[in-house]
């Protein structure tokens, strides 16, 4: 592929932007499972905005709902306030995700990004506990501002705000227990050996399929001993649904597998579904101690974003079809993935996900980075995650259809096969 004019980029923007600089491409267009670059060229997406697309690209639905909202002057601006946009995204989310599930939570629109909302779960229990420290988990990723940091475990991530992790208990995920359900005692009694009262910690917060950390995926019975531990501990437990979330894993939220009800959900990503900024803060009523004011911000509401929301909730939500389907298309690519993992055996290629989040994992870091830029040159977009960069991680659109799955997956393992 011949490169393109990327003069502006390099000679303008920060350096900063170091994810996708593996694409040497000028993106213009991108429709469904596509995207279109300037000088013809088309890509299969599976990497789909980082999660932000699980409807795919310019979905049909949602944008003439946003054309339609756009072309009556429907408010645009991002202030927190009454809108029938946003009555109607929380009608129906409470109608097609909330009230089928048995879910009580309250909402609270914490500004544009998932960090936002990170930022207002940790805000939020720390207040109603009273106390500061907050348990995370090795490789996880919470956000870049100063308190999602101090939970994410990624020393690089950290180092670049020259911050140690301060108020955070770290903890081993699941992928260190080497196939155990832990009791988590030994945990218990190094949190009393810190003191009681304030020194305890205020909450748990946990991803239950680790994205940006390398697709690590806990049991659903490692998933209950931590809602346990919680209980136990007096601990709040969030879960950070901000990737996993809305549909990715098969069920909306991605802790129903495990049958357990976090405190805390936080949401962002492909909430909007068209990739607009917007995130929540879910909580249990009882922990709605806000004072009015105490969490505020210009762009905490997104009334385009509340638009195609609630189209997509609409569409895809209301009557259960969607979870059966993603759970089908998962189980075509652990078939696909499976037969790559096969057709190398020794080279310690391993394959690990749930509905359409999956990772392929490399013994070489160099080796995922490789397959990533030559699955670009023969038309399919990847990115790789894990704390060393060891994974080639496939997020398709939920509305990926199974032959472009097939084409994708053809695509990797070739890539595999010449990498
Ligand atoms: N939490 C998780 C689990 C994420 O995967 C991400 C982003 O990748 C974030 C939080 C941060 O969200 P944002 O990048 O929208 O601030």
């Amino acid at each position: 592929i011949t490169p393109p004019a990327l003069s502006v980029f390099e000679s303008l923007e920060s350096e900063v932007r170091s994810y996708c600089r593996g694409w040497p491409a000028v993106f213009d267009r991108a429709k469904g499972s596509h995207m279109y670059d300037e000088d013809g060229h088309t890509y299969l997406d599976f990497f789909s905005g980082a999660g932000a697309l699980n409807y795919g690209h310019n979905n049909p639905v949602l944008k003439r709902a946003l054309l339609d909202y756009l072309e009556r002057d429907g408010v645009t601006h991002g202030l927190d306030m009454g809108t029938t946009a946003k009555r109607a995204f929380l009608e129906s989310f409470q109608n097609a995700i909330l009230r089928p599930r048995d879910l009580p939570y309250k909402v609270m629109f914490p500004g544009p990004t998932g960090t936002n909302a990170v930022e207002a779960a940790l805000k939020l229990a720390r207040k109603v506990k009273g106390r500061e420290a907050i348990v995370s988990f090795t490789n996880a990723f919470h956000g870049m501002s100063l308190g999602a940091l101090a939970v994410t475990g990624n020393s690089m991530k950290r180092a670049g705000a020259g911050i140690p992790l301060v108020h955070g208990t770290p903890m081993p995920f699941d992928n260190y227990f080497d196939g155990q359900i832990p009791d988590f005692l030994w945990f218990e009694r190094l949190l009393e050996d810190q003191g009681s009262g304030l020194n305890q910690p205020a909450a748990v917060i946990v991803e239950t399929i680790q994205g940006e950390g390398g697709i690590n995926v806990a049991r659903p019975e490692w998933l209950r001993a931590l809602a346990d531990l919680c209980h136990r501990r007096d601990m709040l437990l969030i879960v950070d649904d901000i990737q996993m979330g809305c549909g990715r894993t098969g069920a909306f939220f991605s802790f129903e597998e495990a049958g357990i009800t976090p405190d805390i959900v936080t949401l962002s990503k492909s909430i909007s579904g068209y990739g607009l900024p917007m995130s929540l803060a879910l909580f249990k009523p009882e922990l709605d101690v806000w004072e009015p004011g105490e969490h505020n911000g210009t762009f905490r509401g997104n009334n385009p974003a509340f638009v195609t929301a609630t189209a997509a909730l609409d569409t895809y939500w209301a009557d259960g079809q969607m979870e059966k389907q993603t759970i089908a298309r998962g189980e075509q690519v652990e078939q696909a993935l499976r037969a790559i993992v096969e057709e190398h055996p020794g080279a310690g290629v391993s394959h690990r996900g749930r509905g359409l989040v999956w990772g392929l994992e490399f013994t070489e870091a160099a080796q995922a980075g490789e397959i990533c830029k030559r699955a670009f040159d023969l038309g399919l977009l990847l990115e790789t995650s894990g704390p060393q960069s060891e994974v080639v991680k496939l997020l398709p659109a939920l509305t990926t259809t199974p032959e472009e799955l097939d084409e994708g997956l053809r695509i990797l393992a070739r890539a595999v096969r010449e990498t």
